[in-house]
């Protein structure tokens, strides 16, 4: 075979992006799975971003993920978007296929496959804490994959109502809107629990949502978006109180399998990349 010295090139545009541990998971992924790819993590200003995607499309990069601001901006130097990315109007993950660039996002992606290992989401009534980028991901491909209905509970009432007219108008799902004041009961019939927050994350790891405990019922699916620490006020409340809980450390991981099989076609395996990120947090 003739040696080849050509890597399929990936990697991400963000502004900052110094703290973003991705291209250690991804990359750690790539070298266990012999590819010969490289994920370079770029720091972008948003007025530099067309540049940046036409840099990428000289260079013929399989795809790059896209992180905050730019997850709506790079929509207008894309050729076109996924189902869920077009009803979110947010990217996360750009995809080369032939000469064109489509825009998927896969933070609601890699949420689902991570519950997949607990629950069916079909048929299911959800409880959401948030209304910001995350839980619109979340929320979008749930309703998709067919959960019953969808209740957003949020303290801004604004952001809430609209991600509920969204989903009560994009998808088929039922969705509502609950303004979040003082602690909040999960109704008995909801199957899945999710805080789409920033509450918890580092530093604030004190932090904890306002939910009254005692409505966190044993079998409850409780899910947490927070990787950094993964183990939550919430996290560990549920546990204790016997529901089945997911930590937001899955999410991270799944939406980097889904991004590299997208780049590459390869399933790489979520346990390479999930020691790399707890080693990478417990330091
Ligand atoms: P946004 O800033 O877009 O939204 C933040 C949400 O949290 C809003 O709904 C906001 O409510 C709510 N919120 C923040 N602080 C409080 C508080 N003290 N009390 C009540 N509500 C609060 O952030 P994102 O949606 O982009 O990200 C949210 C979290 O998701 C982040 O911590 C991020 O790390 C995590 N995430 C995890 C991923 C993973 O792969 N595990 C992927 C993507 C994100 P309001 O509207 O009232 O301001």
């Amino acid at each position: 075979m003739p040696l080849n010295f050509l890597s399929l090139l990936t990697g991400c545009f963000a502004y900052p992006a110094a703290e973003n541990p991705t291209v250690a998971m991804v990359e750690a992924a790539y070298r266990h799975h012999g590819l010969d790819a490289r994920y370079i993590n770029c720091e972008v200003p948003a007025e530099k971003l067309g540049d940046a995607v036409l840099g990428a499309r000289a260079m013929g990069w399989a795809g790059f993920n896209c992180s905050l601001p730019h997850k709506v901006g790079v929509i207008d130097h894309l050729d076109g978007l996924g189902q869920s990315a077009e009803i979110m109007g947010a990217v996360n993950c750009a995809v080369r296929r032939g000469e064109r660039y489509i825009g998927e996002n896969t933070d609601g992606k890699g949420f689902l496959s991570s519950l997949a290992g607990v629950v069916e989401p079909r048929g299911k009534r959800v409880v959401m804490f948030g209304a910001g980028g995350a839980a619109r991901a979340i929320g979008v491909e749930l309703a998709l994959a067919g959960a019953k209905s969808v209740t957003i509970v949020n303290r801004g009432r604004e952001r809430g109502e609209t991600l509920a007219r969204l989903l009560g108008d994009k998808t088929p799902a039922g969705a509502s809107f609950e303004r979040w004041e003082g602690p909040y009961r999960v109704p008995a019939e909801a199957d899945i629990v999710v805080n789409a927050t920033s509450i918890g994350l580092y530093p604030g790891i004190d932090d904890r949502l306002a939910i009254a405990l005692d409505s966190l019922r044993p079998g409850l699916v409780v899910a947490d978006v927070i990787p950094n620490p993964p183990r939550t006020h919430l996290v560990r409340d549920a546990e204790a109180r016997g529901c089945i809980v997911l930590d937001g450390l899955g999410m991270l991981v799944n939406q980097g399998v889904i991004g590299i099989k997208y780049w590459t076609g390869v399933d790489v395996d979520p346990r390479v990349m999930q020691a790399k990120l707890a080693a990478l947090f417990a330091a």
